[in-house]
């Protein structure tokens, strides 16, 4: 028996607020929700990190937050929402199987965007970083 909790929803041994089930991907509400509406999209097969999904995977993935969005957002009466993926432990990631969230927002719920978690410590301009990317790319 696998000790992935995630893996263990989508095996149907643990209990959760499915919302969503489909052949790549499951869809359930986070327990310890940031909003009414806090959604959790996770593919199938156990993988930590994005790099690491096989593109049938990614594809199924995207496509189940995108059809996805708009329905939770409206059921909640939503303005819009945050989706986000911590991709990685150092990242804040503690479920180590691949998740995208989809939080419903508000106007005035308080909560900033993607750019408020950041301090925005650079050190390098932007030519030498494009670079140093398309190099690894290859
Ligand atoms: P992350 O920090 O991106 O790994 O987020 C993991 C999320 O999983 C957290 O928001 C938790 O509240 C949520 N979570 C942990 N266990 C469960 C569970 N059994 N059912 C639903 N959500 C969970
Ligand atoms: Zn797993």
């Amino acid at each position: 028996m696998t000790s992935c909790i995630f893996c263990r929803i989508v095996n149907g041994e643990v209990p959760a607020e499915v919302v969503a089930r489909e052949p790549e991907v499951v869809a359930f509400l986070d327990v310890q929700p940031l909003a009414d509406g806090h959604v959790l999209v996770v593919p199938r097969a156990h993988v930590a990190a994005v790099e690491e999904l096989e593109p049938v995977a990614a594809d199924a993935l995207f496509r189940a937050t995108r059809r996805l969005s708009g329905p939770v957002r409206d059921a909640l009466g939503a303005a819009g929402t945050t989706i986000g993926i911590n991709n990685g432990a150092a990242t804040g990631q503690t479920i180590p199987h691949v998740h995208v969230h989809i939080v419903p927002r508000w106007a005035d719920d308080g909560a900033g965007s993607i750019h408020t978690i950041f301090p925005r410590k650079t050190r390098r301009s932007l030519p030498d970083v494009g670079a140093a990317i398309r190099r690894v790319i290859g």
